[in-house]
């Protein structure tokens, strides 16, 4: 498949665009969007831009049944030069084929999907918000949509990209937000579907997150789903702590999703000679070292935040102050930097960042 051969069915009239002042996450959506299907016959086809609208599906498809879907979430952002740029999107490309393997979904041509993720953004330029700290929110997912109801992988597939132009996170400045130690309910676990990105964790993950929610907490750390003893991730993020100088993430086990932006963190940090380790880390550790006083930081690292600095951590009644209920230096120099590269203002020393019009210029020659 050639992206040059995708089809694009303009739109007759233009939505109005939100304010972007007022924007929220996920509730306005662009013009167009992108989609493609796929049969055992065909295999992926017919890939097409048109207006964005309703899609028209047997009650009988497939992921209405038993869940068969993934999905994928990376942002366009737009820099001081006027280009609009993706950050390592080759890295959603190959999470996105990992969970389709653990779901039993066909892999993708992960080169032919940016591309059309290029040339999409490109149709819906003019929604790529301005506003400092504002992007476009880019969500890639594919659903089974085989008209049976029986338990087994579909014959076929829809992958569809929808654009959201988004906020800023943090709109009055980054504010450490206070988490609870989930020791009940479990996302997932090893063996499970943790490290593939599909709905039914966040279907799994609701109920302790409503419950955290009505607490006043603004997200849940989940522990390992055995032996609930060892850290895995927070909400939909990846956790780091800064124990007496190095910094520590849970290693990748199974059952946590390996966030690009964790990798990234992970990468800056080695390039600083700041001490950063992947490993086991459990509830009782992370005690001792707050009783100890080492407990230096805490932030959570993921797309949609970037970087969440933690506040306080709830565990069995007992809250752990971490830095005063401050923003750490290394959280602070690590959202500063990816957004820096993000936008276009700082140096991409490893390459991070493409430019949508680079793929839109190979597209149309
Ligand atoms: C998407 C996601 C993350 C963060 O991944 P990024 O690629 O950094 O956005 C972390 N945990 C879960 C469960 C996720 O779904």
């Amino acid at each position: 498949m050639e992206a040059q051969n995708i089809q694009v069915n303009h739109c007759a009239v233009k939505k109005e665009k939100p304010n972007t002042d007022q924007l929220e996450f996920g509730t306005v959506f662009t013009d167009h969007m992108f989609i493609m299907d796929y049969s055992e016959e065909s295999k992926w086809h017919d890939a097409r831009i048109v207006p964005y609208q309703p899609l028209t599906i047997d009650p009988s498809s497939m992921v209405f049944h038993y869940g068969q879907s993934v999905f994928e979430g990376m942002k366009a952002y737009l820099s001081s030069d006027g280009d609009t740029q993706l950050f390592r999107p080759e890295k959603n490309m190959q999470r996105l084929n990992h969970s389709n393997d653990r779901l039993c979904i066909p892999q993708v041509d992960e080169n032919f999907v940016i591309q059309a993720i290029k040339k999409l953004i490109s149709v819906d330029q003019d929604w790529v918000p301005e506003a400092e700290g504002t992007t476009l929110y880019i969500r890639p997912f594919i659903i089974s949509t085989e008209s049976y109801i029986g338990v087994a992988p579909s014959a076929h597939y829809k992958l569809i990209v929808i654009l959201s132009p988004v906020g800023a996170y943090y709109k009055e400045g980054i504010n450490p937000v206070k988490i609870a130690v989930e020791n009940e309910f479990v996302r997932t676990v090893k063996g499970g579907t943790g490290e593939a990105k599909t709905g039914g964790n966040y279907a799994a993950s609701l109920k302790a997150q409503e419950i955290a929610g009505h607490k006043g907490f603004a997200q849940v750390l989940w522990l390992d789903g055995v032996e609930k003893k060892y850290i895995e991730e927070v909400g939909s993020m990846n956790i780091f702590f800064k124990i007496n100088g190095e910094v520590v993430t849970p290693a990748l086990n199974g059952s946590i999703l390996e966030g690009v932006t964790r990798n990234s963190v992970i990468q800056l940090l080695k390039h600083w000679n700041i001490p950063v380790v992947e490993r086991k880390i459990s509830m009782e550790e992370l005690q001792q070292a707050h009783e100890d006083g080492l407990l230096e930081e805490a932030f959570g690292a993921g797309t949609a935040a970037v970087i969440s600095p933690i506040g306080q951590i709830t565990w069995n009644n007992n809250d752990f102050l971490i830095n005063g209920e401050k923003t750490g230096e290394v959280a602070k120099k690590l959202y500063d930097t990816l957004t820096g590269i993000q936008y276009g203002r700082e140096e991409d020393p490893f390459g991070w960042v493409t430019k949508v019009k680079d793929g839109v210029t190979k597209i149309a020659q």
